[in-house]
């Protein structure tokens, strides 16, 4: 089954810059099976372990963890783009190709000692979950692994996040 997910997966060429291959997810979004069963394989990633709070990263990321929460009966946290979130802020600079990006979260969304759960979409070059990952430790939370539908192995995103638990669907 994730062979028929992997084959759901558009590349697109030279989005949203030349050279830039574009994973793009939407055609799993639009199939009701295709996308119950990448959520399916997101919750059994986490191998039954006790989870408090699923936190996910702006934007795609948000779909995945929204719904990974709701199957396992978890709240859900927004990891967001500077800017976007209206109280009380924790922030985290990491590099891009060119420049930097900066993510946010409430410094109110999770307890010290939660037991949290990190999805996005895609692992590229791991800039984006390691200060996402970082920022929720800061606020106390007991990461218990940083899940992925899709990995770029050849780019070793997975250097950048250190000995946490990570787990992809797909590998590319
Ligand atoms: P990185 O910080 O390099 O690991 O980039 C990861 C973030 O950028 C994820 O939130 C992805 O949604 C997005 N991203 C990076 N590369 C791609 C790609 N080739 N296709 C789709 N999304 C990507």
């Amino acid at each position: 089954m994730p062979d028929t997910l992997r084959a759901a997966i558009r590349d697109v060429v030279d989005f949203p810059e030349p050279g830039i291959i574009f994973k793009d997810i939407t055609p799993i979004l639009g199939d009701a099976a295709l996308f119950r069963r990448a959520i399916d394989l997101l919750c059994e990633a986490t191998g039954g372990t006790q989870i408090d709070k699923v936190a996910g990263i702006d934007a795609r990321g948000f779909i995945f963890a929204s719904a990974v929460a709701d199957r396992l009966g978890t709240g859900f946290v927004p990891i967001r783009k500077k800017g976007k979130l209206p109280w009380k802020t924790r922030q985290r600079a990491y590099a891009l190709e060119y420049g930097e990006a900066v993510v946010e979260l409430h410094e109110d969304a999770v307890k010290p000692g939660e037991k949290v759960l990190l999805v996005d979409d895609l692992l590229a070059t791991g800039g984006t979950a390691a200060a996402a990952a970082a920022l929720l430790e800061e606020l106390g939370a007991d990461l218990t692994g940083i899940s992925f539908l899709i990995e770029l192995s050849f780019l070793n995103g997975r250097t950048k996040l250190g000995p946490r638990p990570i787990h992809s669907i797909l590998n590319y």
